[in-house]
């Protein structure tokens, strides 16, 4: 696991060559991880939590400020049949989302995770020493991804929101965490439709959020897309969603990815299985608010069998500078808005 553990920071041009770009106060640390449920492990039931202890291990070693975490493991009895004793004790072997979240308010975050019906859910953590809740009722959203905009198809995959100050900059900005559907249909064939129905439903509820803010909010947008980067091909997981989101206009949602940002390109991959080695797994941003200053570094190629790593995705970090602050005019209106007008 030699090569995995040693993974360097890379700075982009602008770090090493612009003396202004500096690692100060105006810099977030954003992270993005598919922990990949302990049950879905080889070999593993889920009823032991080592890999997820393995990975907030790592994570509260770093403290990126925004944590995006997927596949938190959740007990399947409990969500199916509501009865699991173990669950109601408070002590329930299986319950690891549940776990992670107690463990990282212990540690200095605010967040939370997806609570619908999702075994593998999805989560949104913050330092609350560099951030707080931007909206009204200090309320994260949640978006449940359904088959009213795909193809007919029921999801389990979903997405959480918040609008988030930055103490530092006073820049008010929307956090996404977010897990899309692999592009199959239930026979196997490959099928873009259900994570770009998903992609759809998403972008009306951040529109939404722009909609009671009295504004467009800069984004922040991470986690596992089952999307490759346009370069990447067809083969497994088409490139459509990467698409969406880098692309402007009408249906794009014009972001850039930090890694491609900084290194030129998308990582050769970002996970890895038995019939799969790609890149799924990106953070984007809005570029006129945010430039990536540093991405943690990828390793050539994935661990071998004997590494045991904790996930079969990599942790994707990025630190990214604040390029301006909302300006003051905006902070009372709509979401943020605690002063009578
Ligand atoms: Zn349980």
């Amino acid at each position: 696991m030699l090569e995995m553990n040693q993974r360097h920071w890379v700075a982009s041009a602008a770090m090493e060559y612009e003396g202004n770009a500096r690692l100060d106060a105006s810099s977030l640390t954003v992270a993005s991880w598919n922990l990949q449920a302990d049950r879905c492990k080889p070999g593993h039931d889920g009823s032991d939590r080592r890999g997820v202890e393995t990975c907030l291990q790592q994570l509260l070693r770093e403290k990126p400020h925004i944590i995006v975490l997927l596949e938190m493991q959740r007990c399947k009895r409990q969500l199916r049949q509501r009865d699991c004793r173990y669950c109601a004790a408070g002590r329930c072997r299986e319950a690891h989302a549940e776990w992670a979240d107690a463990v990282l308010r212990e540690n200095g975050y605010d967040g939370d995770f997806h609570r619908a019906r999702m075994a593998q859910t999805v989560g949104l953590y913050f330092r609350e020493d560099a951030l707080s809740c931007a909206a009204d009722n200090g309320r994260m959203l949640f978006c449940h991804f359904d088959a009213r905009f795909g193809e007919g198809m029921n999801s389990s995959k979903g997405s959480v929101l918040a609008p988030l100050r930055h103490r530092a900059t006073g820049l008010v900005l929307l956090a996404v965490a977010t897990h899309l559907s692999v592009p199959k249909l239930p026979d196997g064939a490959l099928d873009t439709s259900k994570p770009l129905g998903e992609l759809v439903q998403l972008r009306r509820k951040v529109e939404d959020v722009f909609v009671r803010n009295g504004g467009a909010l800069p984004l922040i947008v991470a986690g596992d897309f089952n999307s490759v980067p346009s370069s990447g091909g067809e083969g497994y997981a088409p490139p459509h969603v990467y698409e969406r989101l880098n692309e402007a206009g009408r249906l794009g949602w014009g972001l850039h990815s930090a890694y491609a940002s900084v290194l030129g390109q998308e990582p050769g991959f970002t996970a890895w299985g038995p019939d799969f080695l790609g890149c799924i797994d990106y953070i984007f941003f809005s570029p006129d608010a945010f430039e990536p200053l540093e991405v943690l570094g990828v390793p050539s190629q994935p661990p071998q069998d004997e590494d045991a790593p904790p996930s079969d995705h990599l942790l994707m970090q990025t630190r990214l500078r604040v390029r301006r602050a909302i300006p003051e005019a905006n902070l009372g209106t709509g979401i943020n808005s605690h002063k009578p007008r």
